[in-house]
């Protein structure tokens, strides 16, 4: 007898828990556009040097056992109605008996002039190396004696969105850039402008954690401009309004975490979706109309969670669970399971020496929550021969920083 064919697509949070549970009891297929996954909570880190490469993003080899076929290609398009999938570079659509959507999203730009040609996204480990690259040859460009004004007009960064990753994001590189000017000895200041369209930094977070957050922001000398709207990119400069004024800065960078939109494919399937184009789904996680197709998420939209969890790696790594039992209770004629979703706490990385953390309703920030987060997240990565090995790793060797050195002697 021939197995049911199981397809998942993306190798996210959503697409590799389920495949890890699902692992053996059926024949999988995993279907992704990169050879690794990530753990995007701690791409701050990667970015700063107090992770590596190996600890957050362990390759599909390393992490899925041999009962999982995993395809490195982009998926094109999807057919519900034939039941296949269309890959870049496979000549051959592939077919299913069940299908698993964990495509997750894409940076949204919302329109804004120049901003998807001329600024940095932050959502892969190449974006990361790039904006690294970007600090140290603005600090490289300076000769030394130059006159802090210049200097500081010539490392100017700013980040758009001031949600958790535009506040993790700027500390850590407004805390990075403070020490390789020590270090240079360079005169004045980098500046890191934070800027944010809303009245709030970390919009959807509770005030108890928002102390933690404007504290690390002051600390870092991140310049926080809310009710600020970035209008307009170009190759070398950013303008933005404040209550109908317009300015223009000289940038070495401008790096866009101002939101997310839904997957291009997802897009494209004639499906119930809400009115920011995420698909319904069951309770059970399946799509309305068709059984066989379960979604998980940030394309999905369930309603039984704590609604701040809707786009976050905490709810997509909760349903795979969920979404692995169904699948195996669907196969097996069984009734299907529902669950209700719920906050596991948050861990806001800020700056590089400091977090804040917020659990059973209570929040605490400096060094000891940069430590309790690293704790949480080694729990968290996939697989328990990864947990072991990154958090011997950071026990061992540390998680310090690495300083942003001229670019010969970056590695
Ligand atoms: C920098 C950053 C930091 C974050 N920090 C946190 C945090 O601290 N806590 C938290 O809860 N959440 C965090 N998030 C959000 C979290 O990463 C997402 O909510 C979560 O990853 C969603 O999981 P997913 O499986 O739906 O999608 P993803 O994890 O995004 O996975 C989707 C996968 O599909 C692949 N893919 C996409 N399109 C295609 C295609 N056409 N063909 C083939 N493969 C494709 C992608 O490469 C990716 O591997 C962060 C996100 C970012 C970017």
């Amino acid at each position: 007898m021939t197995r049911p064919k199981i397809l998942i697509l993306g190798g996210g949070f959503g697409g590799v828990f389920t495949a890890l549970e699902l692992a053996g009891s059926a024949d999988i297929t995993l279907v992704t556009d990169a050879d690794h996954f990530l753990f995007t909570p701690m791409l701050y880190e990667y970015l700063s040097g107090e992770v590596e490469a190996w600890h957050i993003a362990p390759s599909y080899d390393e992490l899925l056992s041999d009962n999982v076929h995993c395809i490195q290609d982009a998926v094109t398009n999807i057919d519900l109605t034939a039941q296949t999938v269309s890959l870049a570079n496979h000549g051959e659509a592939l077919s299913y008996d069940m299908l698993v959507l964990a495509l997750g999203g894409v940076t949204n730009y919302v329109g804004v002039e120049g901003a998807e040609e001329f600024s940095l996204p932050f959502r892969k480990l190449g974006h990361a190396d790039e904006l690294r690259r970007r600090m140290v040859t603005s600090l490289d460009r300076i000769p030394p004696q130059t006159a802090p004004q210049d200097v500081r007009r010539d490392v100017t960064f700013a980040v758009v969105g001031a949600g958790a990753s535009g506040c993790e994001l700027s500390t850590k590189m407004a805390d990075l850039l403070l020490d390789a000017f020590k270090r240079r000895a360079l005169h004045g200041e980098p500046r890191v402008l934070l800027l944010e369209m809303g009245d709030n930094v970390v919009p959807g977070m509770g005030e108890q954690i928002r102390v933690f957050v404007d504290d690390a922001l002051r600390q870092s000398h991140v310049e926080v401009h809310t009710q600020t709207r970035v209008v307009k990119l170009t190759g070398d400069e950013f303008t933005f309004e404040h209550q109908g004024n317009r300015e223009t800065l000289k940038t070495a960078g401008v790096v866009w975490t101002g939101g997310v939109k839904m997957n291009p494919v997802i897009e494209k399937l004639d499906v119930e979706k809400n009115k920011r184009g995420v698909l319904i789904v069951n309770p059970t996680l399946q799509l309305p109309q068709h059984n066989n197709v379960f979604a998980l998420g940030d394309v999905a939209f369930y309603a039984d969670a704590t609604p701040s969890l809707q786009g976050t790696a905490q709810l997509a790594f909760q349903q795979a669970s969920l979404a692995a039992r169904n699948v195996n209770a669907f196969l097996e004629g069984n009734e299907l399971h529902t669950r209700h979703f719920e906050e596991l706490g948050e861990a806001i990385s800020l700056g590089t020496e400091r977090a804040a953390v917020l659990a059973g309703g209570k929040a605490f920030g400096g060094a000891l929550a940069r430590q309790a987060r690293f704790a949480l997240y080694t729990s968290r990565l996939p697989t328990w021969h990864h947990r072991l090995r990154v958090g011997a790793s950071w026990f061992l060797g540390g998680t310090e920083p690495r300083p942003l050195l001229p670019l010969g002697l970056e590695r």
